[in-house]
């Protein structure tokens, strides 16, 4: 299923297109998304289609609204770790991105003063509370995937020694989410994704998640073992090569840009910009 967050309601994105879930389900489902995501997921296929109705995309909103934590790795694919100057590193590289920077997957977003670079990430969403999970069972508490932007201002991300990641990437709107959560029965292999981001037309990173280094069950295994996972926190698992920041000559969004992220199977964000006034 396909649970997205649409002018404030969550629907059910389906080809016919979205079905209120609270409305189709006559109240069932109005709780907390992931209290019920079982039930919920046993529910969806049988929804009535006839209750579909068009929507506008730009309505759409964070699928996630107010995770409690957001984890963030950095240098998980070996071409990005080259093109950043590292060394490949030996265990999970972890920052955070503050949740007030989530938007949703065609808002328009304000560019602070700097240089705004885009990361396209698959991003996991817990459902499970999980402490100490081990690695075989590292998938348990994931019960949804989306895609993700880990924008970045990268003159505050790299300034000071050492250099401190997480404010420059968390200023409103710099984590963008969407469409919808989809969740693992749904793609066409969970391990192994195809990530497109084009900028302007232009495509800057094509890779697989099948080439983490540290795949979405190290992750949670890792990070589980320092923190309690809550349901709906998220995982922004890395991003491929292809950043801004590391072209010759460097390029950063400006507010003439489209930026589109695609993960196979998973779905389709666009984005645009404004300076901030
Ligand atoms: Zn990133």
């Amino acid at each position: 299923m396909r649970i997205a967050q649409l002018a404030g309601r969550t629907v059910l994105l389906t080809p016919e297109g979205a079905i209120d879930v609270a409305a189709a389900s006559e109240g069932r489902f109005t709780g907390d998304l992931f209290e019920q995501w079982d039930d919920l997921a046993a529910w969806a296929p049988g929804a009535d289609p006839s209750l579909a109705r068009p929507y506008d995309e730009a309505d759409l909103e964070a699928p996630v609204r107010a995770p409690r934590q957001i984890f963030a790795v950095a240098l998980n694919y070996r071409p990005h770790t080259a093109e950043a100057g590292y060394e490949e590193p030996a265990a999970p590289l972890v920052f955070t991105k503050f949740p007030t920077c989530l938007t949703g997957p065609y808002a328009t977003i304000e560019l602070p003063p700097g240089h705004v670079d885009w990361e396209l990430e698959l991003v996991a969403v817990i459902g499970r509370e999980a402490h100490r999970v081990p690695v075989e069972k590292g998938w348990d508490p994931v019960v949804a995937l989306t895609v993700g932007q880990d924008l970045s201002e990268r003159i505050s991300q790299l300034a000071g020694r050492p250099a401190q990641f997480s404010l420059g990437k968390s200023y409103p709107g710099f984590g963008p989410i969407g469409p919808a959560l989809v969740s693992l029965d749904e793609v066409p292999d969970r391990d192994d994704l195809e990530l497109t981001c084009e900028l302007s037309g232009q495509a800057v990173q094509h890779d697989r998640t099948g080439n983490m280094i540290f795949p979405i069950p190290r992750l949670v295994s890792y990070l589980s073992d320092f923190c309690t996972l809550l349901p709906g926190d998220l995982i922004f698992t890395g991003t491929p090569a292809g950043v801004g920041n590391r072209r010759v000559p460097q390029r950063f969004l400006t507010p003439d840009d489209e930026l589109v992220s695609r993960i196979g199977g998973v779905g389709e964000m666009r984005h645009h910009f404004r300076r901030t006034p």
